[in-house]
Parts: structure tokens; sequence; C-alpha cells
């Protein structure tokens, strides 16, 4: 068990961290992740020669250690930070900026920028399967606006980037940063993501009108005159509304602005603790466990942008 308390060895005893990163990784002991050799077929080298945490494939003859081939890689920040950095990243609610992760790891800014992302990714699921919602399942769509520049804001320039999310009630959320709000994309989205037998609940937009014909039914709230709920509590937007919340406060609080570029990865971030959250079950060990499992088979493929931001 991963645990809750910061002063653990797992945070700070390298060694500690490894043995359980590779016991996450490799339950049944280690595969070569260069041709997938099984663990009979690789060996622990020991000894002062070689360091510590690395295995020789017989398959392969290559060498690895629990890092290769996941996000971590090639890092020269040890692990035991990393795992810390996982588990701050997953149990706060609104995230945890870089300067505030730098400042806690000891680390520099530039490499808890780089700690952060990485550990995003690792939150983002390699494939979406099915549609949100289905039969007698409420799925809720809205839109909203994040981000900007922060002098934009003093001046009261709408923060200008567009996100449009898709919660079905009692179960998960999916978030998208589009270009603009309009039929074109719209549709694209609820077409792709929601089960067509799911009952579609909107607010009284008319880009929605057109569209909940093609779901099993369709409530829009006329929130223009302070209709919030009715239909005896049933027709509302509070879900996705709440969601929207916690996504502002921690891009306003937390991370104060992000970049256009970079925001579907702070949207990842906030999916991904939303959609492991205490309601459905899920404590703050198994929603690291989940995002440190969630580091195998991936690759950055971007460089930092931007000065002295969580840009
Ligand atoms: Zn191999």
């Amino acid at each position: 068990m991963l645990p809750t308390d910061l002063t653990d060895p797992l945070y700070t005893d390298e060694t500690k961290a490894r043995e359980y990163l590779e016991a996450i990784r490799w339950p049944d002991g280690a595969t070569c992740p260069h041709c997938g050799g099984l663990p009979e077929r690789v060996t622990k080298l020991e000894g002062k020669k070689h360091r510590a945490g690395l295995y020789q494939c017989n398959e392969c003859l290559e060498q690895f250690t629990v890092t290769v081939g996941t996000l971590y890689e090639r890092s020269h920040i040890p692990l035991n930070k990393w795992l810390l950095a996982t588990h701050l990243l997953c149990s706060s609610k609104k995230g945890i900026s870089s300067h505030q992760l730098a400042r806690n790891l000891g680390l520099a800014y530039r490499s808890a920028w780089f700690m952060s992302h990485r550990i995003r990714e690792g939150m983002r699921p390699l494939s979406v399967k099915g549609g949100l919602g289905g039969a007698n399942k409420v799925v809720e769509a809205d839109e909203t606006y994040v981000g900007g520049k922060a002098k934009n804001r003093k001046n009261h320039t709408p923060p200008k980037e567009a996100v449009v999310a898709l919660v079905e009630r009692g179960g998960s959320v999916r978030s998208f940063h589009v270009p603009s709000v309009n039929g074109k994309t719209l549709r694209h989205i609820l077409r792709s993501q929601i089960d067509r037998k799911s009952h579609l609940m909107t607010d009284d937009a008319g880009v929605y009108i057109p569209l909940g014909d093609e779901f099993a039914g369709h409530s829009a709230v006329n929130h223009s005159i302070e209709e919030y709920v009715r239909g005896g509590g049933f027709i509302h937007t509070n879900t996705i509304e709440n969601y929207f919340s916690i996504l502002k406060r921690g891009v306003i609080g937390t991370y104060h602005h992000v970049s256009q570029k970079h925001l579907k990865r702070y949207l990842g971030e906030f999916d991904f603790r939303y959609n492991e959250r205490m309601g459905l079950g899920v404590n703050d060990t198994d929603r690291t466990v989940k995002a440190l499992k969630g580091i195998e088979g991936k690759r950055l493929t971007y460089r930092r942008t931007g000065q002295g931001t969580d840009s």
C-alpha cells in the first residue's frame, strides 16, 4: 500500500521507491521492455559493478531498469521524488503548481515542470472505450471558458479558451479543449462521446436543440430565467457545473493560467481526479497507483515553452 504520510521512507529512500515501482509494474517479476522477455528469462544484476535496479534479459541480452519504456525514463530525479510528486498531484483536489512542487521537492522549477507534465501524461487513458451514459442514464453537457492571459483578466477581457465537457451522473467526465463552441464542434463531440440511449441534459442554448433529437431524451434548463432545477430535481446541470467550478478554481487558483498548448493536459488531470474519486470508492492511494501504472508505454513529445509560469 502506498502511504499517505509524506515522511514515509518510500518518499525519502530511492531504493524503497524503486522496489515499490517494480512491484507495481511487475507483480510477477521483471519483464523485458525491449523484447517482452518473460521474468524467467530475466536476471537481476547484483553487486557493486552494476547500478542499482539493473536487470538483464537473456533473450535479447539488453539491460534495463524499472523506468525503461515509461514516462520516468532518462530522468535524473530520484524515484522517491517521482513517487512523492505523483502522490501530491493525485491527492490535491485543485492540482499543485510547478513552483509549489519545486519548493516541496527541493528541485529546480524546470525539473518540477517536466515532472508534472509527465505525471499528467500518466493520468491520461491510453484509449477511451465506448460512449458515456446508456439506457436510463443522464449525461450533462455544457461549455465554459478558462485560461486566457492574466493581464487580460485585469482588463475584464473574458478568458478565451473554450472547454466542452460531458459528465454522466454518477459516472465519468470527459473534457475537451475546442477552438470555439459551435454546432460543428458540439455535434462531433456529443455524437462520438455519448451513448445514443442516454438522456441528454443541457442548458437551452439553441445549438443543443437539434442535437437533442439524436438521443433517447433531452431536457434543457433555462438559465436565463434563473430556472436551475425543475422536474422534481431531475432537470439540472449541477453535476457539470460543479465539475467546472473545481476546474476553474484549479486553473485560476493553482495554475494561474495555462497555455492554449497545454490546456488539454490540465483537463486530463482534472478529469482523472474526478473519474477516480472518493465518491466512487477510490482513495488517494488507489488514484496514485493508477497514475503510476499509467506511465508505461508512453512518451512525451513536446518541449517546454514560456517562462516562469505553469504555461
Ligand atoms: Zn529482452
